[in-house]
């Protein structure tokens, strides 16, 4: 048998947000199912995860697909964290939208996330000045040209490897702050957005690691006039999708409404930073939601509302969120009563 690596990469124990680690395992390939991937075991004590006297975490393999940076039969693995008596680690947040997803299953929630972040040199955003500020923002969304993008070999790239991956990547696009991205992932269910996402970011900051670039998924990388980095969550049920669905979306957007306090500390540290009500937001602590309106803290896209279906789009999710919490708190609170 043919002897391939295998990156097993886990979330971390890391406050207030959680870090991306991974090491990489040589078995035997090429590999055809996920029960042909052997559980492994890290050292917790260096994570946040455990205490030295008693430091033995085990990562069970979830998902896996082809790693596009080693290339030929290597893998990159998705794990859950257990503790070493086989119990769910207290960081293992994808144990619980295991639970949540199996629960409503027959809603068929699926989800869309756009992906901001910020690529940084040793100091600042590329594209920032070693001294004072580059020109207002204005130019640089969707822009094209030397001095309106930068960065966008690194765009490229990790677009490139995550096609390569199979990953169920919608698109990508350069942001309103110079430095700063986007892309998106799905429509795809709870599990499979989630993981993609995190495979994703790890992607990214490893594709970013060959120019000496870091990645930032801070909400407000830059306080003052330039924009923050969310993670818009794009999210629809069988009903939604529907003829009839605008009737569904109000009704997710009032249960939304209800349970805003519960949600908000679920979508990322710092968020307050970047929910002020400018900057295309609506402040943290009030909830609106609106067609068309990217002032909303939910917006109902204008194709939806014309057509009286479609999907309905939480703004508030911060660029370092987690999308296990985020989807879980969604299909909770709309699917169920929270
Ligand atoms: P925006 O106009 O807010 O920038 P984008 O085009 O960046 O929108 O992202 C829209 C996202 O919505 C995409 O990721 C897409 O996968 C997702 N999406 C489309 N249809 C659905 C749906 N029915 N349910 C959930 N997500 C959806
Ligand atoms: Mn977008
Ligand atoms: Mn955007
Ligand atoms: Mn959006």
């Amino acid at each position: 048998m043919p002897r391939i690596l295998a990156e097993y990469i886990w979330i971390d124990g890391t406050k207030p947000s959680p870090l991306l680690r991974s090491k990489a395992k040589v078995i035997d390939g090429p590999v055809q199912r996920l029960t042909e991937i052997p559980e492994w075991g890290f050292d917790g004590s260096s994570t946040n995860q455990a205490t030295t006297g008693s430091s033995d975490c085990v990562l069970q393999p979830v998902f896996f697909c082809p790693d596009p940076i080693r290339g030929g039969n290597n893998i990159l693995v998705m794990t859950e964290v257990f503790n070493a008596d086989g119990t769910v680690h207290a960081t293992n947040i994808r144990a619980h939208l295991r639970e949540v997803a199996a629960q409503y299953a027959t809603h068929e929630p699926w989800f869309g996330i756009e992906q901001e972040y910020t690529l940084f040199n040793s100091i600042q955003p590329l594209g920032f000045p070693e001294h004072g500020f580059p020109e207002p923002q204005g130019k640089y969304y969707c822009g094209v040209g030397s001095g309106r993008v930068y960065g966008r070999e690194i765009v490229e790239r990790h677009t490139q490897v995550c096609l390569a991956a199979g990953l169920r990547l919608a698109g990508i696009n350069a942001e309103v702050m110079p430095g700063q991205w986007e892309y998106q992932i799905g429509p795809v269910g709870p599990l499979e957005v989630a993981d993609e996402l995190w495979l994703s970011r790890w992607l990214l900051a490893r594709i970013a690691e060959n120019y000496n670039v870091r990645v930032s998924f801070d909400p407000k990388p830059i306080k003052g006039d330039w924009n923050g980095a969310g993670a818009h969550t794009n999210f629809s049920t069988k009903a939604i999708r529907e003829p009839g669905g605008m009737q569904h979306i109000e009704e997710a957007c009032k249960k939304l409404q209800l349970y805003h306090e519960q949600h908000v500390p679920l979508y990322g540290h710092g968020n307050e930073e970047r929910l002020t009500g400018q900057h295309e937001t609506c402040s943290i602590r009030e909830f609106r939601y609106g067609v068309s309106d990217r002032g909303a803290s939910v917006r109902i896209p204008l194709a939806a509302a014309k057509a009286g279906y479609g999907y309905l789009e939480d703004r508030r999710p911060a660029a370092n969120c987690d999308p296990y919490q985020v989807c879980g708190a969604i299909v909770k609170t709309v699917c169920g009563n929270w």
